[in-house]
């Protein structure tokens, strides 16, 4: 192919003797290569052959042309970088996509409600073309974003454990809810011995198969869709996976094979006014696949439909490294039907995923990746539960978690946490726990399991809304205080701890003075920011009874009650002599 093209750039220009004898010799090789690398392409061999041919190959294109040439019409490519354009491009398309990116989100969730109320047909007609509008418009600026991170290597891949069979479930799911047209048939089929557990990046993955069959839905219009994942090699610590996605639609014609992986290109001219997109999609794939060590191919007839194949390695791990840890106390499962939920999560198919799924339960979700929004929402909203990524850009998960730990609302501070993971250590483990996260899923979660625990939480939640919980447990020994944690957070080092608790003490004495002064100002609002201020403190210590009492002076200062504000001081001031002597006595005894 490399020949065919140099002939054909060259077909005007007298090619010397050495051009001719070289351009022989490599169509030679190439020949031979383009045997080797798809039967044979997880041999350590063919891989070296191929990519040292190709930065030959690079090399002498940018010699003869000044620049390297666009891939040639070969069905497979591989590490054939999409060519970046400066950083400061990518940065700045990635910020403008995001600052977008959020009130979209809002316009989006607006529309949804809209659509809830009574309408009349006219106003039916122009709600439909909104969400069309906005909806393409959203999917154009979330391809943007995940491009120009991807091109600007701000991208970072894991390597946890996950279930493949879990992940071909939730792509299939997703891909069936994209099919509109009942003329349109899915079908799935996971190789048998394919390893359950691989260690890799479960969202890349998806990322890569629900693009792919995002666009087989697109362009089949009558006809069928298939999945398959199928185990290539099976060495020591690693398998390769083959993926294919194949679809009996439009096709592609073989002279444009090439240009559909570059960016912002689509086969036909008028492949935008037909069927919309960006032409960012398989860009996006090819850079995920070459990113992951992978190989990508596509094979297509016009008129008669295409096959993606995308080869991945995939280290192998053990079931029980991602066993689940057991949820202590049952509770009754009840539906989620008009359940509220509040969604944090960044990445663009999770939320699509996470949406199309709460939706079929009958749930109402909110999804944002913005951390200050997502805590506008909840003041604005009461929510039943919240599920939280915790590893977003800005403010990630385990800060959205703080906040609403702290906020001076019930409802708000006890809304049950998941927390939606793909990698979680125990000391991830250890923090969710102290910063009340109040339980976990992995990802990709399954289905029935997410289902079961949203379903658990909110029943417990109502049930604890019923009881009594308001009671104040003054004087009891054990909820005094706790310094393990703390002195987990020095390292064992007693020294760190001792300061810090010097630190505590004198906290203490300055809001208990604050609290006097604003008590004779008759200042609510100011004792309830003195609270703020020391509620992580006492949280950090597990001083629950005065935590309890701090909370109680938080609702006397929301509402100005001044009585019970005096009555919730008093019991602070007998309270804190105690807990003082409680934590001499523990520091004493590490
Ligand atoms: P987009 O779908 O947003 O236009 P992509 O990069 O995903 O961008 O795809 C580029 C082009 O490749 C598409 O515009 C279409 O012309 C072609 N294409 C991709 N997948 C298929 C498919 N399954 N069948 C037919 N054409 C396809």
């Amino acid at each position: 192919m490399l020949a065919f093209l140099l002939k054909q750039t060259l077909k005007n220009e007298v090619l010397d003797l050495d051009t001719r004898e070289l351009l022989m010799h490599l169509s030679k090789l190439e020949n031979g290569l383009d045997r080797y690398s798809f039967t044979e392409l997880n041999t350590n061999e063919a891989n070296r052959l191929k990519k040292s041919f190709e930065s030959f190959k690079n090399g002498l294109e940018e010699k003869v042309f000044g620049m390297p040439t666009p891939e040639p019409v070969e069905v497979s490519l591989k590490n054939k970088k999409v060519k970046s354009k400066p950083l400061e491009d990518h940065s700045m398309i990635a910020k403008v996509s995001h600052e977008i990116r959020t009130p979209l989100n809002g316009i989006v969730g607006f529309i949804d409600l809209l659509k809830e109320t009574e309408l009349s047909p006219k106003q039916q007609e122009l709600i439909k073309a909104l969400d069309t509008a906005s909806g393409n418009l959203t999917d154009i600026i979330n391809e943007l974003l995940e491009f120009s991170k991807l091109a600007s290597g701000h991208e970072t891949f894991e390597n946890v454990p996950f279930n493949l069979k879990n992940l071909i479930t939730e792509v299939a799911f997703l891909c069936e809810t994209l099919i509109t047209d009942s003329q349109v048939e899915l079908s799935v089929h996971l190789d048998k011995n394919l390893p359950e557990q691989l260690l890799g990046d479960p969202s890349k993955l998806s990322q890569i198969l629900l693009n792919l069959l995002g666009n087989a839905v697109k362009f089949v219009e009558k006809g069928k869709i298939s999945l398959e994942a199928v185990l290539k090699s099976d060495q020591q610590n690693r398998v390769y996976v083959e993926f294919l996605v194949a679809d009996t639609g439009i096709g592609i014609a073989n002279d444009k094979l090439q240009r559909i992986f570059e960016s912002y290109k689509q086969a036909e001219d008028d492949t935008q006014l037909k069927y919309g997109g960006s032409g960012l999609g398989l860009s996006i794939v090819k850079e995920l696949v070459d990113r992951m060590d992978g190989l990508i191919a596509v094979k297509s007839a016009l008129g008669a439909g295409s096959t993606f194949k995308v080869t991945l390695p995939f280290e192998k791990t053990k079931k029980q490294d991602i066993a689940l840890p057991k949820r202590p106390g049952k509770s009754v499962p009840r539906s989620l039907k008009h359940a509220k939920i509040l969604v944090f999560e960044d990445n663009v198919l999770n939320q699509q995923l996470m949406e199309n799924r709460l939706k079929s339960w009958g749930c109402k979700p909110f999804i944002t990746d913005n951390g200050l929004y997502g805590l506008q929402l909840l003041e604005n909203h009461e929510f039943d539960l919240v599920l939280m990524d915790l590893r977003m850009p800005k403010m990630n998960g385990f800060q959205i978690t703080e906040c609403i730990r702290q906020n001076r609302h019930d409802h708000i501070r006890t809304v049950p946490i998941i927390a939606l993971t793909a990698d979680f250590s125990i000391a991830d483990k250890e923090y969710c726990k102290r910063i009340g996260i109040t339980d976990y899923i992995l990802k990709p979660y399954n289905a029935d399991e997410l289902q079961r625990t949203m379903q658990e939480l909110i029943a417990e939640r109502e049930k604890q809304s019923e009881r009594e919980i308001s009671q104040i447990n003054i004087g009891q020994a054990s909820a005094l205080i706790n310094l393990n944690l703390l002195y987990e957070e020095c390292m064992g080092e007693k020294d760190t701890l001792t300061e810090l608790i010097q630190l505590f003490k004198k906290n203490m004495y300055e809001f208990i003075g604050n609290v006097r002064m604003h008590l004779t100002n008759n200042d609510s609002r100011g004792i309830g920011f003195a609270v703020h201020k020391i509620k992580s403190s006492l949280k950090m210590l597990e001083a629950t009874t005065l935590a309890q009492i701090c909370s109680k002076l938080t609702e006397a200062s929301d509402a100005a009650a001044y009585e019970a504000l005096e009555k919730y001081y008093k019991q602070f001031l007998n309270e804190y002599p105690k807990v003082e002597e409680a934590i001499d006595i523990e520091l004493n005894k590490l």
